[in-house]
């Protein structure tokens, strides 16, 4: 059924290396070199293409081309955001790595009415399996079962996540651990966007960025078989965060 792949950060390599872990072959579509998933099997992800690693847009591309192709299919991170955002002319902060997302997409040729017109197709969430499993890249709570995942008001928890209002010392919000208040056991509802050392399930929940531009693991769980892949990084891209189970 699904491999859901955590976040990608511009980790290109380890990408490809998991996705050929898991079976993916290089294909053409379209004329375009893309991986093909296994027979009955499709690719998930958890959103957050781009940013802080090396090689933001390739990783973009490669994601964009196989969820046209309907290999896969992909929810809206933060970082995709800002990056549609910054399409669209918005006037966004180029940190975190967006000024070389930017930049590369530049050199490759890449439109910002391209960048635009896809990213803004991208659901803020996922409703897979009859409803019994939601992809999201940073929360998802059940009232959120009747709104579109198109519609605004999933934004803040789809996209963020809740947080206290406080910032903490290091300037970054004060996140709120939604997964350990949480009440309901289903739907089971996979994301990313808090990196932890080990993919961490919790009240239904199932945490998969493990911090691969932080130095730590690409993850995906493939579905419903509930089995975790990993491909270690290469090396650490981002030094921001020393340890990879803090905030981000
Ligand atoms: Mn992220």
């Amino acid at each position: 059924m699904y491999d859901i792949i955590g976040d990608i950060h511009g980790c290109t390599y380890e990408l490809s290396l998991l996705l050929e872990k898991m079976g993916y072959e290089w294909d053409t579509f379209d004329g375009t070199i893309i991986y093909k998933p296994p027979d009955g099997r499709k690719a998930v992800f958890v959103g957050d293409l781009v940013d802080r690693g090396y090689s933001s847009a390739t990783a973009y591309c490669l994601v964009r081309d196989m969820v046209r192709a309907g290999f896969a299919l992909l929810c809206r991170g933060n970082h995709d955001d800002k990056f549609m955002r910054w399409a669209k002319g918005n006037n966004v902060i180029l940190n975190h790595g967006l000024d070389k997302t930017t930049e590369d997409a530049g050199r490759m040729g890449l439109s910002k009415e391209g960048i635009l017109d896809f990213l803004k197709n991208t659901p803020m969430y996922l409703s897979l399996d009859d409803g019994k499993l939601i992809v999201a890249h940073a929360a998802w709570r059940n009232s959120l079962k009747d709104k579109s995942p198109f519609d605004k008001k999933c934004r803040t928890w789809c996209l963020y996540g809740p947080t206290t209002g406080k910032t903490l010392e290091n300037g970054l919000p004060d996140r709120i651990d939604w997964a350990a208040e949480r009440k309901e056991t289903e739907p089971l509802i996979v994301y990313g966007h808090q990196p932890y050392k080990e993919p961490r399930y919790l009240n239904g929940t199932y945490a998969i960025d493990t911090g691969c531009v932080f130095g730590g693991h690409l993850t995906a769980l493939r579905y419903p078989e509930m089995e975790i892949v990993q491909i270690k990084a290469n090396r650490t891209y981002d030094n921001s965060k020393p340890d990879i189970s803090d905030d981000i």
